[in-house]
């Protein structure tokens, strides 16, 4: 719920891109916001939708227009809300995921952090471990 996010984010963003340099501070903070924001709604929102996510790039590249430094910060920010989605699993929910194509209505679907139940105490400890692998990786690439 916390560092299974956190942890994920920053492991996939130096697999793919091998960066010290990437906002990966940005990235957390994106891969945190659905869960910190949607909490507060007491079901999951359009912030666990993907075409909530492609409207928000979209809006991310038109707003950051030819301002590259906040282009990429905000980019980075897109980039770990959409992390968020991929390993919240919210693929799984379709009526969620699809929001608002799938119809208006979210229905009551809870979050899915809290669908886990128990489960959420080994994905932190997967986190944890792989923030440390992460940062082994990037000490041995210096
Ligand atoms: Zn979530």
């Amino acid at each position: 719920m916390f560092f299974w996010f956190i942890g994920t984010a920053v492991a996939t963003i130096w697999f793919v891109f091998h960066d010290k340099k990437f906002g990966y501070r940005h990235v957390v903070a994106g891969a945190l916001v659905p869960d910190v924001i949607e909490v507060f709604l007491g079901h999951a929102g359009p912030l666990h939708s993907v075409v909530t996510m492609v409207a928000i790039m979209a809006a991310v590249m038109l707003i950051t227009y030819g301002r590259k430094k906040s282009r990429s910060n905000m980019l980075a920010v897109v980039i770990g809300m959409f992390l968020h989605l991929v390993f919240d699993g919210a693929f799984a929910n379709t009526k969620m995921f699809w929001w608002p194509i799938s119809g208006l209505k979210f229905g009551d679907s809870a979050l899915p952090v809290f669908d886990r139940g128990f489960l959420n105490i080994p994905l932190e400890i997967i986190g944890v471990l792989l923030l440390l692998w992460t940062r082994n990786q990037v000490k041995d690439n210096s």
